[in-house]
């Protein structure tokens, strides 16, 4: 597979509802792996006529803060391996907290084009409560609401040019 992006960070941001936003055209959830690589979700989209696919990365994994932080590292970490460009997704709800800044400061050392995406931006009154997130410093910056899927098409011409 070519042309493949990432949507990474902590859980409950929306990943798994953007993912299901990009690829629900296509209703093509066309694997998941599980095992090693955990419950990653690979779905097939296409935007402006530019075919690509979207990993889901999970968030399943249950138990301790500390082992839930270290499969949130994984996954970043396999994600970084295979994506040709990362959409880090952060939620403007509960604002950065330090899982937050902890994948921002994985995603620094990568050279590859990154997206910091604030989901929950549901009406122009959280656009200023978004602003917060570029104190982390990374990436260009986009406001989405996954749910009603405002800023997602910008996002999306954005994403394709860097395929
Ligand atoms: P994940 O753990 O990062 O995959 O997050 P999910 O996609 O499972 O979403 C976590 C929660 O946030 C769910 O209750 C979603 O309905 C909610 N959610 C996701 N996107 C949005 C959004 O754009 N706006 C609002 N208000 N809630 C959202
Ligand atoms: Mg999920």
């Amino acid at each position: 597979m070519s042309n493949i992006v990432a949507i990474v960070g902590r859980p409950n941001v929306g990943k798994s509802t953007l993912f299901n936003r990009l690829v629900q055209r296509r209703d093509a959830i066309v694997d998941s792996v599980s095992g090693v690589t955990r419950d990653r979700h690979y779905g097939k989209s296409d935007w402006n006529g530019k075919e690509f696919s979207v990993i889901d990365t999970g968030g399943y994994a249950v138990g301790s803060d500390d082992i839930f932080e270290e499969e949130i590292r994984k996954q970043v970490d396999l994600a970084i391996d295979e994506a040709d460009v990362i959409v880090f997704v952060v939620d403007v709800e509960e604002g950065i907290t330090p899982m937050d800044t902890e994948v921002a400061n994985l995603l620094r050392k990568v050279k590859k084009p990154i997206f910091m995406v604030v989901n929950k931006v549901d009406n122009s009154m959280r656009e200023d409560d978004a602003l917060e997130f570029y104190n982390l410093g990374l990436g260009e910056f986009f406001t989405i609401s996954s749910i009603n899927g405002s800023g997602t098409g910008d996002l999306l011409d954005a994403v394709v040019k860097d395929l």
